[in-house]
């Protein structure tokens, strides 16, 4: 499976790595040259309280910190003989809340760990995003607009989180045989361009 990612991202990916290294050095040489002495007025406002997450907590550590961007506080990449790797969340969602947002490489083509944004652009994000596993009746919904998911059942710790791939991606990057479990499983899966094409057959 990793191989096939480093043949699409290929030396791009690696240099687009290290230039974000260095954009984000640069942000952390600005950010702790303005740091103060945290007061109840500075701590109320969200982008400060983002600067407080613990060393080795953020997944996107390549990134500058965002509003709602997922932390090892809140989820937890887990590997299992039978589903694979997956992320399962570690504190409550009710329906409606935003789980997490997300960021990424753009992309002109798809890999295991793309979502579709429009035809011909996608994010890449192999961290979080692209560990979410499948469901036909899943417990999250991705709005790429905002590259935010949003809880659509309530979830509990230790739930995988899951999406629906066709809900974003024209064609996917690997078909495969749903075995969600969903009363309503489509089975294979393949892309909404095939489901639209069964809909009106
Ligand atoms: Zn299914």
């Amino acid at each position: 499976m990793v191989h096939l990612m480093f043949l699409a991202g290929g030396s791009a990916a690696a240099f687009l790595g290290f230039k974000l290294f260095e954009d984000v050095s640069e942000n952390e040489r600005k950010l702790s040259s303005r740091r103060r002495v945290p007061t109840a007025k500075t701590l109320s406002k969200p982008n400060e309280a983002k600067t407080s997450i613990p060393a080795g907590a953020r997944f996107y550590e390549a990134w500058k910190p965002f509003p709602d961007e997922p932390t090892r506080q809140h989820f937890n990449i887990i590997d299992d003989e039978t589903m694979g790797q997956g992320l399962i969340a570690l504190v409550p969602f009710q329906p409606g809340d935003t789980v997490f947002k997300f960021t990424g490489k753009i992309l002109s083509e798809q890999t295991l760990y793309t979502l579709q944004e429009a035809p011909g652009r996608y994010v890449e994000d192999p961290m979080v995003m692209g560990k979410i596993l499948h469901s036909c009746d899943p417990n999250m919904e991705c709005d790429m607009t905002t590259r935010t998911f949003r809880a659509r059942k309530p979830i509990s710790p230790n739930d995988y989180l899951t999406m629906d791939y066709e809900s974003t991606e024209d064609e996917l990057f690997r078909s495969f045989q749903c075995r969600c479990g969903a009363p309503d499983c489509r089975g294979l899966i393949r892309g909404k361009k095939f489901r639209n094409t069964n809909l009106t057959a």
